[in-house]
């Protein structure tokens, strides 16, 4: 039996998007810089990609650069913009609860000697748009912000925080990391004023390593590496100008695209399928006791944090996955190690120690959550008294 639910740290790769893969593959394997018709075919190859892509974005495809995933993406737009524009605005923005791709770039930053400011929750464990926009100065050059927490699911007041801070310094540049936010909640970076957005393909049913960065027309970034001018980046005057090196992934690329397509014409109706799966989570968790939701109610519909009272994380994480059942301590990014995020959540250490991210995808189905449930309770009966 294997119930997955821990799609939040990656999803199963849908069987279209594997036969978009191996087509590529087997017969689009010229590079797409030759200059020959395999060369053209592979281009071509990686262009209905990225309209495939544009089109869940609502934007131009030549807005998107491919890239390694959210990682590289996040960095490529952080460090980059910041080098392109901080020579003079020395101040960066970003929150305290942003993934550890967004923090290891604002620490690089930090060390190069900008200034970083990192906004925390209030006192109710809300990130508010006001206390983001206040932390922006004249001296500011970058503003990063997620969309959705990884950790608990919280959806980030992107929109309001960005159109404040446009309104009041329109030089500055804002970004968002739109990774647990793109094909879940409708994402259009020029509705949420974001001039860089960052996606992943693993979250959303395509392979891992590919992901894209989307840049607004007309802002700069300076390229995290120099080498080939495979992806570049179009400048205002149709100029355009190498952004990031190396021969892309057609077949990642052309599973991303299939994956993406697939899942941007459903939204409205997987997100109420999928917020189903959590009420009814939440409504058994509930029955159970000694459990304690972290997730705040009006989150993201396919991540519920919860901490079960009196066990840690781990030992409920392998109780559950020598079932057949999967999900995360926290965040599975931070391989087991406490990432401080739910603190800055106002999540007390205790019941940070004892938190379990479930995350759920179009896949799941209601069984999954009675399945996980009765685990838990197993897991309380067993392992409670034990300790
Ligand atoms: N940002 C967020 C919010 C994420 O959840 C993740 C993946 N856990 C990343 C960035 C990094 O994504 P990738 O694995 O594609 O580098």
């Amino acid at each position: 039996m294997t119930i997955y639910l821990d799609s939040a740290a990656t999803t199963r790769p849908g069987e279209a998007c594997i036969a978009a893969m191996t087509d590529a593959m087997r017969t689009v394997y010229g590079n797409p810089s030759s200059l020959h018709s395999m060369g053209l075919d592979a281009q071509l190859c990686m262009e209905k990609a990225r309209k495939q892509i544009a089109a869940a974005l609502h934007c131009e495809p030549s807005a998107l650069t491919f890239t390694s995933g959210a990682t590289e993406s996040n960095h490529l737009a952080i460090r980059g913009a910041a080098a392109a524009y901080g020579k003079r605005r020395r101040r960066v923005v970003t929150t305290s609860v942003e993934h550890a791709s967004v923090r290891g770039a604002f620490d690089m930053l930090e060390a190069e000697g900008y200034e970083v400011i990192r906004v925390s929750p209030d006192a109710d464990g809300i990130l508010r748009a006001a206390d983001i926009a206040a932390a922006v100065d004249e001296n500011t050059c970058l503003v990063s912000m997620m969309l959705v927490n990884n950790e608990t699911g919280a959806v980030l007041p992107v929109q309001e925080a960005f159109t404040q801070i446009k309104r009041q310094f329109s030089h500055v540049i804002t970004h968002c990391d739109a990774v647990q936010g793109f094909l879940k909640l409708p994402v259009d970076p020029a509705k949420l004023g974001a001039d860089l957005l960052t996606i992943s393909g693993h979250k959303v049913h395509a392979c891992k390593g590919i992901g894209a960065l989307y840049h607004k027309k007309g802002i700069r970034l300076t390229p995290l590496l120099k080498g080939g001018e495979q992806e570049t980046m179009q400048l205002s005057g149709g100029a355009s100008l190498p952004l990031r090196p190396g021969t892309e992934s057609v077949p990642l690329i052309a599973g991303f695209g299939t994956a993406v397509s697939e899942l941007c014409g459903d939204l409205a109706q997987r997100s109420e399928y999928v917020s189903g799966l959590r009420s009814e989570c939440i409504r058994q968790l509930s029955e159970i006791g000694g459990i304690t939701v972290n997730s705040p109610e009006d989150g993201s519909p396919y991540i519920l944090s919860f901490a079960v009272k009196g066990l840690r994380s781990e030992t409920v994480l392998h109780f559950l996955s020598d079932q057949g059942i999967y999900v995360s301590s926290g965040s599975a990014c931070s391989k087991g190690k406490l990432s401080g995020v739910l603190q800055e959540f106002g999540i007390r250490q205790g019941l940070a120690d004892s938190t379990i991210r479930v995350s759920f995808c179009r896949d799941n189905r209601p069984e999954d959550i009675t399945a996980l449930c009765s685990a838990l309770q197993a897991a309380q009966a067993r392992l409670v008294h034990k300790r």
